[in-house]
């Protein structure tokens, strides 16, 4: 068997379209900012020259990433990318406070430092974060300490520099915690969403990405089998007992799997009372083994109603390449095997192609 192929990585999605327009924005708005500033008179600058390089540094680096985000939308996924944005972020923020400074003698771009701590707190990782938080105000007192050395001679510089840190630190800390809480709902409901309410298992919902992320776990060359159980006549159930003792039986079937499976194996609920339970298997045997202690264990659970059940299994053979997309084939596969168990009467395990009844391909 081939190396199972790993699972495709996310595409940028809506977070990552959203974080690229919000680095585009950032640096595009700051390097025209920058560019316009150029252009205005500094009669009596501090520092003409210095002021100006610094003012066409900050535009050269913001159309800089303005570029790259567009060319190569990628880098938008890479936590290295990540840390250059937030140390150019800075960079282009303390170099405009300083430009202007030399320039006009004022400190209307001090507030720019805002950007780089909102968008660690709206896009990067919590380490990013954290680190973003701690450099904003040494990095603000550094700007406002140099405008005063050289333009304002002010004392109370450090004052100042407190004054303009803490609202930025707490903005940022604050958009930092509504976006932890966002995310923990969001997780909650994705888990919601791939979770059959009623027996607590996975749903079909989530069977091909569970089923990709068991094959990027595995060690090339093992095998796979898939089982399809179903109830037998469990509409009788409904009928004799109501509803309510129906669900009482799927969710004792549902335990009786979790109890008969490995750590690792995928347990679904595919459809009412139809489940299906993926293993890796290195050996036919154990995993046949298990499947009829399971229906043994069912059939003898007091909650059960007698309800017995069919499986069908199928076994990836380990010389066959195997990935994501052959799900839907092993499924089939698995289905056919569980149609001749109810044709042979069902209570019974059929094999796919197996030692047991030879079942043709469907
Ligand atoms: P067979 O042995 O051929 O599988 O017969 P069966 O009666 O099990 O299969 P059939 O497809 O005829 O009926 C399935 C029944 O499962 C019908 C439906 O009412 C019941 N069912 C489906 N979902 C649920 C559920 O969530 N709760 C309950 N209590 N019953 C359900
Ligand atoms: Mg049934
Ligand atoms: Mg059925």
């Amino acid at each position: 068997m081939s190396r199972p192929s790993p699972v495709p990585p996310p595409l940028l999605g809506r977070i990552g379209r959203v974080k690229g327009w919000a680095l585009r924005l950032m640096f595009g708005g700051g390097s025209v900012l920058a560019l316009l500033t150029l252009l205005l008179p500094a009669p009596g600058a501090p520092n003409l020259p210095v002021g100006q390089l610094l003012f066409l540094l900050t535009a050269v680096m913001g159309l800089g990433v303005v570029a790259l985000t567009w060319q190569r939308p990628g880098v938008l996924r890479s936590e290295r990318f990540d840390t250059l944005f937030m140390v150019l972020g800075n960079v282009c923020a303390f170099t405009s406070s300083l430009g202007e400074a030399l320039l006009f003698g004022t400190s209307y771009s001090e507030h720019v430092a805002l950007w780089p701590m909102v968008f660690a707190a709206g896009f990067l990782g919590r380490r990013l974060l954290r680190t973003q938080a701690v450099l904003t105000p040494p990095l603000l007192a550094l700007a406002v300490y140099s405008r005063s050395l050289w333009v304002t001679g002010s004392e109370r510089w450090w004052l100042e520099a407190l004054v303009l840190a803490v609202p930025v630190v707490i903005t940022g800390l604050i958009i930092g915690f509504f976006r932890a809480a966002a995310e923990d709902e969001a997780e909650e409901l994705t888990q919601q969403v791939g979770t059959d309410p009623l027996t607590g298992l996975a749903n079909r919902r989530a069977l091909h990405e569970d089923f990709g992320r068991l094959l990027a776990r595995l060690p090339p060359g093992h095998r796979v089998a898939v089982i399809m159980l179903d109830l037998d006549h469990f509409k009788l159930v409904n009928d004799r007992y109501g509803h309510r003792i129906g669900d009482d039986v799927l969710r004792c079937f549902a335990g009786v799997l979790r109890s008969h499976a490995q750590p690792h194996d995928l347990l679904v609920r595919v459809g009412g009372e139809e489940f299906v339970w993926v293993t890796a298997e290195a050996a036919l045997d154990p995993v046949m083994a298990r499947v009829e202690a399971a229906r043994a264990a069912h059939a003898a659970h007091p909650d059960a109603r007698a309800v017995t059940v069919s499986a069908g299994l199928v076994c990836h053979e380990a010389s066959e390449p195997l990935s994501a997309g052959h799900l839907d084939d092993l499924l089939g596969r698995a289905d056919a095997a569980l149609y001749a168990a109810k044709a042979a009467g069902r209570n019974c395990l059929q094999l796919y192609g197996g030692p047991r009844p030879v079942l043709e391909p469907a």
